[in-house]
């Protein structure tokens, strides 16, 4: 578990006394830095950034108030909980998959070294929507190695991953042939499966390009691992957008022009 470091610096804190609980937020904030939040917590005239860890959305883990101290996360909480923060706003969008593997596996190092089972939202013990009703709470708190055990041996009880019903196909594939479909740049079916159809119903997309396909392009290109700091996939074809579109064509050795044709899409699709 990599836990990156900062240099926030805090005013007076206190030593938490227990330690039973994890309550998991995202940031309603579609990008966002530690030293953000933490300029954002001091504001509020907090001793500084009032959650311990922060996962970004490439995945990326950072230490912010320190482990032993009382956090300011979960108003009549704080006292016995380690509060993880989660970039983005989930009442809206959808997590990026390195986010969710990087969030359960910091849920699952925090459960064995605090010998804890108890995970909760904000908005299990407050009077809030966070963090959002997108967020992915199951696939966070899933044992982490449900994800890469092996299959199970015939009449074993089923991992965890395997037991939850499957979704059909791919909820991103699911919402781009809607949106293409609704665009009327295709009439395909909605199955979540990304095929020829699907590919030849993916408009080309190039800087200045505004809306939820583009959105959808960007959550993709973040889902790879590229970062779209700091406007995140915000629906709009900036020059943010284009960097991490022609840094995406190199590593697939396409002609690096930043235009979101057939053959990005291909990639894009993983077709
Ligand atoms: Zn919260």
């Amino acid at each position: 578990m990599k836990i990156n470091e900062t240099n926030l610096k805090f005013g007076s804190l206190s030593n938490r006394g227990s330690t039973s609980r994890i309550i998991l937020h995202h940031a309603e904030a579609t990008s966002c830095t530690p030293e953000q939040i933490h300029q954002w917590h001091l504001a509020n005239g907090w001793s500084g950034a009032g959650y311990h860890f922060l996962v970004r959305k490439d995945g990326a883990v950072y230490a912010l108030r320190p482990e032993w101290a009382v956090g300011a996360h979960a108003q009549g909480a704080n006292s016995d909980s380690i509060g993880v923060c989660f970039e983005g706003r989930y009442q809206t969008e959808e997590m990026p998959q390195p986010q969710i593997d990087a969030g359960r596996e910091l849920v699952a190092y925090l459960k064995g070294k605090y010998g804890l089972s108890k995970v909760q939202r904000h908005k299990d013990v407050g009077s809030t929507d966070c963090p959002g009703k997108n967020f992915p709470f199951e696939d966070i708190t899933a044992a982490a190695t449900a994800a890469t055990s092996p299959s199970n041996p015939a009449g074993s009880k089923p991992a965890a991953a395997t037991a939850k019903p499957a979704a059909k196909g791919d909820a991103w594939v699911r919402s781009l042939q809607t949106e293409c479909n609704a665009q009327g740049f295709s009439k395909q079916t909605v199955d979540g499966i990304a095929g020829p159809n699907t590919l030849a119903g993916c408009p080309t997309l190039r800087k200045g390009a505004n809306g939820n396909i583009t959105k959808l392009m960007q959550q993709r290109l973040v889902a790879l691992g590229y970062s779209l700091a700091p406007y995140g996939a915000d629906g709009s074809f900036g020059d943010v957008t284009l960097a991490a579109v022609k840094k995406f064509q190199k590593a697939r050795d396409l002609t690096a022009d930043g235009i979101v044709g057939q053959n990005t899409w291909r990639e894009l699709l993983g077709l």
